[in-house]
């Protein structure tokens, strides 16, 4: 038969979402399985997101403001940037994705860690991009040294994930002023700041507030996470002016549905409480981190809403184990698993189940 698609693309691994809940409950014929595998938050919608959808649902039938206008004039608004500044997206992946058509052209080079975010070489790989990996350093972090070495005159996009997954891990202030004082200008390095709310540590740096003035910086962030809006789509971005129009330019048409638009607006509204929603998801992960702890596990500190275990070869043992006994985790074979933080109720279902699957996998 003759082949219509790109062969280079047979060799990509599938982007592998989390199992559905309800599906393995049936499987294994107990009343509830929980999924603590793509980093949600466990809260449900903001207050106000459900009735601001129902509002937008009235004109569906219409096309949502390709120019995003409001929302972006709000999000502008609140990290003190010029909306035009501001891009969004059907998901910061897609954003992502948008960067490297933006950027490259095929057999350029886009450089980031691994292990870090899994759609990396999925967009890099789709948009004809060659992916150089990094491996992290013996604490699960970005080398940041290995990294600005990899960079060549092919390089023209950087992803740095901070926090990163699916690690948890973070870089400092200091280390990432050294390390974008390093890249060559040409090359657009993106922050990946999907996790950037769970933050709590102050060395931290928010890159919007300290790198988002850089020329060739652009800093991504999701809805999807603490402000729950994962099943809507909603990203954004914030770039140089040049940048933003540059991007604007190739980003599918209407890609920020009218209702992602009004639920975004909607949540915006709701900072104080995604604070509190955050502060709870952040006093969890230090009692699980602490509880993994003592099951000799080496758990690196998180400043995300997840957990890594980096079980190595029992990966795959143990993550089938946790799925048997109703708990779904990410297990990213073989170096180790991720657990996002859910609700204290779940939390204890997770470490109970872990302990158990650790004996057993031992
Ligand atoms: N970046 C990182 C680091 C992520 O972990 C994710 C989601 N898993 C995304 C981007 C994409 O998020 P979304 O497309 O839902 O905005």
């Amino acid at each position: 038969m003759t082949r219509l698609t790109r062969a280079d693309l047979d060799a990509l691994p599938d982007y592998v979402p989390g199992r559905n809940v309800a599906d393995l409950a049936r499987e294994l014929g107990i009343a509830e399985a929980i999924k603590l595998a793509s980093n949600e938050v466990p809260y449900g919608p903001l207050p106000g997101v459900v009735e601001a959808i129902t509002e937008a649902a009235r004109t569906v039938h219409r096309y949502p403001d390709m120019g995003v206008v409001q929302l972006r004039d709000r999000i502008g608004e609140r990290f003190g940037v010029a909306p035009e500044r501001v891009v969004t997206g059907c998901g910061s992946v897609a954003l992502a994705e948008i960067l490297v058509k933006a950027t490259c052209l095929p057999g350029d080079e886009i450089v980031y860690s691994w292990r870090s975010f899994e759609a990396y070489p999925i967009i890099a790989a789709g948009g004809g991009a060659t992916s150089v990996r990094v491996p992290n350093t013996a604490a699960h972090g970005h080398d940041l040294t290995a990294i600005a070495e990899a960079i060549t005159d092919q390089t023209r996009l950087v992803f740095v994930c901070n926090p990163n997954n699916p690690t948890g891990t973070s870089l400092r202030r200091a280390e990432l002023d050294r390390f974008l004082g390093e890249v060559p200008s040409d090359v657009l390095v993106v922050l990946d700041e999907a996790y950037r709310e769970f933050v709590t540590d102050p060395d931290v740096p928010d890159g919007l507030e300290t790198y988002g003035d850089r020329p060739n910086v652009v800093v991504l962030r999701t809805m999807s996470k603490a402000w729950g809006l994962a099943g809507l789509r909603m990203g954004y971005l914030v770039a140089q002016p040049e940048i933003a129009a540059t991007i604007r330019k190739v980003v599918t048409p209407f890609s920020t549905s009218l209702v992602a638009q009004a639920a975004a607006l909607a949540a915006l509204d709701q900072e104080a409480e995604v604070r509190r929603r955050c502060a709870e998801v952040v006093t969890e992960r230090s009692r699980v981190t602490e509880a993994l702890r003592k099951l000799s596990l080496d758990v690196p500190d998180s400043q995300a809403n997840f957990v890594w275990l980096p079980l190595g070869d029992r990966t795959a043992a143990f993550t089938a184990a946790c799925e048997n006994r109703g708990v779904i985790v990410r297990g990213f074979h073989p170096e180790g698993v991720r657990a996002t933080i859910g609700t204290p109720e779940e939390n204890d279902r997770f470490l109970a189940v872990a302990e158990a699957t650790l004996t057993e996998t031992a």
